[in-house]
């Protein structure tokens, strides 16, 4: 059995294409296209690139981005007057704070200023409180586990009583991953590096989701057949063969799970592009809140 490829690219392409074509009937309505600002602090190539895509994918579906950029050596309190200066700010609906800040900083502070209503990246403490909660519901969901239910709802009729593992518990995907499963009635393990006997856990998985962040961990032989396996991993390794002398992989031995799983994500183009995908869809919704809210 060769498992299906799960087509991250495209299924994000047409959640982008649709909020493109919402945010035009919104602007045509004579509404304020969605603002999304970037809060960046210090010079990490990676999140250099990162809120460089993101801007990037704003403009092309009509959404206006503003980029703040604040020294590595900012003071927490540098970094809070800015977000409250965007919470007040009305042409601002969306508030992305890229992860990870310097270490000085209070991360937890951070997040907890951002007004609930920008909450984009859904990493309000409160917006991941209620993910937690029976019948709360939380205005965001975070982008990259909402990416990753969005392509399971694709795949599986329904994530009712299916045994899902999620391989990792960070707060950014793992942990609202497992709840989001929960929430969707599967019957969901979390494990962890201090888990025991993991490749036994993980084949018990109708749905596995894999967010560990260790290229190539999970082996064919760990996997049900005819599992859906979701690889959330971007993991860079050395291939001389490759022109850059290295390439991404994700956390899952893609080549030989392949070989038994039903449904598979690439690494790139599985879960990479829906990130993006889902912080343009929740921006939109923001800008839908703010409207509410004035009218
Ligand atoms: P973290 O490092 O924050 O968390 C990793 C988790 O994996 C932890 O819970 C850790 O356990 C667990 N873990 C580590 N090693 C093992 C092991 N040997 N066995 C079992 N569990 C283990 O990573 P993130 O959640 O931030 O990211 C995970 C991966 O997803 C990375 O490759 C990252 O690049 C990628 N990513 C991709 C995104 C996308 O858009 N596609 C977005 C965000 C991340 P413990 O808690 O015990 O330490």
């Amino acid at each position: 059995m060769t498992a299906k490829d799960i087509n991250g690219k495209a299924i994000a392409e047409s959640i982008r294409a649709r909020v493109k074509e919402q945010v035009s009937q919104r602007v045509a309505a004579g509404k304020m296209p969605p603002g999304l600002a970037t809060v960046l602090v210090g010079e990490n190539p990676a999140s250099q690139v990162y809120v460089r895509n993101k801007q990037k994918a704003c403009a092309e579906a009509g959404i206006r981005s503003f980029g703040h950029e604040l020294p590595a050596d900012a003071s927490q309190q540098q970094v809070e007057d800015l977000i409250c200066e965007l919470n007040m700010n009305p042409n601002v609906h969306g508030i992305l704070v890229q992860l990870p800040l310097p270490g000085h900083l209070d991360e937890e502070k951070v997040l907890n200023t951002i007004s609930l209503d920008k909450d984009v990246d859904g990493f309000h403490p409160i917006n991941i409180g209620r993910l937690a909660q029976k019948g709360r519901e939380p205005l965001f969901v975070p982008c990259t586990p909402a990416g990753v239910m969005y392509m399971l709802e694709q795949e599986l009729p329904t994530l009712e009583g299916v045994n899902a593992v999620v391989l990792g518990r960070s707060n950014i995907v793992g942990m609202p991953v497992a709840l989001l499963l929960v929430r969707a009635n599967a019957t969901v393990t979390i494990c962890h590096s201090r888990t025991r006997d993991l490749p036994d856990v993980v084949r018990q998985a109708d749905v596995l989701v894999a967010a560990v962040g260790r290229a190539q961990m999970v082996k064919k032989e760990w996997v049900k057949p005819g599992a859906v396996v979701i690889d959330v991993g971007i993991n860079r390794i050395a291939d001389p063969t490759h022109p850059k002398g290295s390439r991404l992989v994700g956390d899952v031995d893609y080549a030989g799970v392949r070989e038994v799983a039903g449904a598979i994500t690439p690494v790139p183009g599985g879960v990479g592009p829906m990130t993006i995908a889902m912080l343009l869809q929740n921006t939109l919704h923001a800008a839908e809140l703010y409207d509410k809210k004035a009218n």
